[in-house]
């Protein structure tokens, strides 16, 4: 069979078969989708050859690149050995190395590590610890969590119910338990800013009496469409909350393995949190994995003999998977031995650069980066209404050109893996533009 066979038998069977996330399946079904059947640093390769540069990381996971040599044979070393075995009841190797490994790379009073397998997993854990540590520690009226607006914490109902997305959420409203949603910014620093805190402060003045813990995403609220705030905002919030009696929860699943500049977000904040979540970048964008991280104080919380049954009633299947593992080891290597963030700081000043020329556009109303997070909002270039679909005309106009872009809304996303290079960023900068005048050329 020709390529070109084998692609349309395949989209066939994927469209008989398949239920896609996320996804308005009727358009999908009326679409050709791309087939990816490789991966090479930072290109995708689909079934008929085409190249394109992995603009957001597959989904934000891709730190190193695809098909690194280092990470393939980490997990090709650990198959020899075992692919699965149980964390519940025993324990193996390569969860305990990389748990002290984590230990030791985050701010000192996080001190345990609980595995799972996603970034929901990992938030909906760190609500449930909270939780259970404030009742064991007799704050029985400590019920529940103060968020910030527009929050993206995962899909499953615990981690729904601290978000705040109202599109992908208000479904599911009979289903949830309430939250406290505190303003937040779009943009960091302005009046805009100042203003969320002092509202946030009062509404957690307030209701600080039935909080158990505040969730956020440090710095940059992903799926919100690369919201960000200052450091000395979320700071300022924390450290009240936390004078307050409320446990912090930093979900680190975007911004963390070097997204922002530094490994972790949370390096530049003036506190430290009570529990640190953290995916998707975990295993270098290879395998699922996750990790609640918690302190010393929250993990004593649950000590106590069998029969007081204070243990943590929760786990999952695959928790702590070896190969998940031992990639994930493999990567933090890279990030010692490679200079990665060095490479990380070159690649946001090349972003930063040509961003500045993007934002002139007619078509652009606002640009946030923090280091390699971009969005990039689009706006009528007459001042119109924008058709809800723009962001998803032009990332479907980039891919010919060389792309794959994934937009939340009408918000373009970029967040490439770490490793891209210099000539490669203003390749994707350039095909974001390009399809960004291809799309507004024809809008009425
Ligand atoms: C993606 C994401 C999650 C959910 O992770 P999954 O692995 O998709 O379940 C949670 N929190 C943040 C901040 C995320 O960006």
């Amino acid at each position: 069979m020709t390529n070109s066979a084998n692609h349309h038998a395949r989209v066939l069977q994927d469209k008989q078969y398949l239920w896609h996330p996320f996804t308005p399946q009727q358009r999908w079904i009326a679409g050709d989708p791309t087939v990816i059947v490789s991966g090479s640093g930072c290109y995708l390769i689909d079934d008929q050859g085409h190249k394109y540069l992995d603009a957001v990381s597959s989904l934000w996971t891709t730190v190193h690149g695809h098909n690194h040599p280092v990470l393939n044979a980490a997990i090709e070393q650990q198959l020899k050995h075992i692919a699965h075995s149980t964390m519940l009841g025993l324990t193996h190797p390569t969860a305990i190395e990389l748990a002290r490994r984590l230990v030791s790379l985050t701010p000192k009073p996080l001190a345990r590590v609980f595995y799972s397998d996603s970034g929901s997993t990992a938030t909906e854990i760190a609500i449930k610890m909270a939780f259970q540590s404030q009742q064991h520690r007799g704050h029985l009226r400590r019920t529940k969590f103060a968020t910030l607006v527009d929050a993206y914490h995962g899909d499953t109902l615990g981690a729904v119910s601290v978000g705040g997305i109202d599109l992908f959420h208000h479904t599911f409203k009979p289903l949830l338990f309430n939250s406290l949603a505190l303003p937040a910014p779009r943009s960091p620093g302005g009046e805009e800013e100042r203003d969320c805190l002092t509202r946030a402060l009062e509404m957690l003045d307030a209701h600080a009496h039935e909080l158990a813990g505040f969730i956020f995403e440090p710095l940059v609220q992903g799926a919100a469409g690369m919201k960000m705030h200052s450091a000395s905002y979320i700071n300022t919030l924390a450290e009240h909350a936390r004078s307050k009696g409320l446990l912090l929860i930093a979900d680190e699943v975007a911004v963390g393995f070097g997204r922002t500049g530094t490994l972790f977000a949370c390096e530049k904040l003036s506190f430290s949190p009570d529990f640190l979540c953290l995916a998707k970048g975990i295993t270098g964008g290879y395998l699922p994995l996750a990790a609640t991280l918690a302190t010393e104080a929250v993990y004593e919380d649950f000590l106590g003999l069998p029969e007081e049954g204070k243990q943590f009633f929760h786990g999952h299947t695959y928790t702590g998977n070896p190969l998940a593992c031992a990639v994930a080891i493999a990567s933090l290597d890279i990030f010692e031995q490679e200079q990665v963030l060095e490479h990380t700081a070159m690649l946001t000043e090349t972003l930063g650069q040509g961003l500045a020329q993007l934002k002139t556009r007619p078509w652009v109303s606002e640009i946030r980066q923090h280091g390699v997070l971009v969005g990039i909002d689009l706006c009528h270039p007459d001042g119109g209404e924008l058709h809800p679909s723009t962001g998803h005309k032009v990332a479907m106009a980039s891919r010919p050109l060389g792309a794959i872009l994934r937009p939340l809304g009408n918000t373009l996303v970029l967040n490439p893996p770490l490793c891209m290079t210099r000539a490669e960023t203003l390749q994707l900068l350039k095909i974001t533009d390009d399809a960004c005048a291809e799309v507004f050329a024809g809008v009425p």
